[in-house]
């Protein structure tokens, strides 16, 4: 293990969460995951989620001759997790600080090799789009939860792979509940999350009709106060008469403008810190 190559690690697929890949490397080397950090020289990161592609994890990457192209939505939607407060909120946690994941039951049985996706770890993110099955958050056996910071599949018994708990070695992919029957407002929920989800992808949020980009903070911002499905549809017009519109979007541009000022002060102050160190 310190040899400055890595042979055989698995690839990342492209939804894949950084903590769910890290798994499987521990596995195929070996070796415990706390192992994995001690090689790229680090202490074990607190969420390496939200950490993305940090020096270490980079580091890695170029051990194990991978493709860095590949891990290009695990690093954007990592950055816009360290750039925007409201969606920190949204990353599940257990306590304050141990990193868990919610899963499809479905999309695990599904997977050739079973893996976490990265929108697995937000809040916002209720039900598997591709099954309409509410996400699960806990073991249906044991009742704890999928926590991501420890070994998964290395240890004297270890499971064969992600789709079983960690704990109690039930397989995950058990469900008794089939898929939901979305009313409007499911619906509604399930496309909420899916756009939200793209807009993280895309680093800005688009209202319709009014197609101007709105930062990741306002679309945190409507989605708390329940108005993000209606400002990404034409009802944005529909519900609001016209002098609502026009007083609702230059409220959406001075908390832009502001959120702005206020990144462009944080980022000058990080920089001097750095300067300083
Ligand atoms: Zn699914
Ligand atoms: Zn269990």
């Amino acid at each position: 293990m310190n040899s400055y190559r890595l042979f055989g690690v698995p690839k990342i697929f492209p939804t894949e969460a950084i903590s769910s890949w890290l798994q499987r490397i521990s596995q195929q080397q070996g070796v415990p995951i706390a192992r994995i950090y001690e090689l790229v020289k680090i202490k074990q990161s607190r969420d390496t989620d939200v950490d993305g592609l940090s020096a270490q994890i980079s580091n890695l990457i170029e051990m194990a001759k991978l493709n860095f192209d590949e891990f290009q939505v695990a690093k954007i939607v990592s950055k816009a997790i360290r750039k925007t407060p409201p969606l920190q909120k949204q990353v599940r946690l257990e306590g304050k600080k141990i990193p868990i994941t919610a899963f499809c039951s479905s999309c695990l049985k599904h997977d050739r090799v079973p893996y976490y996706r990265i929108e697995w770890r937000f809040h916002f993110w209720k039900i598997c789009p591709i099954h309409l099955e509410a996400m699960k958050t806990e073991c249906f056996c044991c009742k704890q939860r999928v926590v991501l910071n420890r070994s998964i599949l290395f240890s004297i018994s270890a499971v064969p792979n992600l789709a079983f708990c960690q704990f109690c070695k039930a397989d995950l992919t058990f469900s008794t509940v089939g898929p939901l029957q979305l009313n409007a407002r499911g619906m509604e929920k399930a496309v909420t999350q899916q756009n939200m989800m793209s807009g993280i992808l895309n680093g800005y949020c688009l209202i319709s009709p009014i197609t101007k980009k709105f930062s990741l903070h306002i679309m945190m911002r409507l989605y708390q106060l329940d108005l993000l499905f209606a400002a990404q549809r034409d009802d944005f017009s529909g519900n609001f008469n016209y002098e609502q519109r026009v007083a609702l979007l230059k409220f959406l541009e001075t908390i832009q403008t502001r959120t702005r000022e206020r990144e462009r002060l944080h980022e000058r102050a990080s920089q001097r810190w750095r300067g300083r160190s």
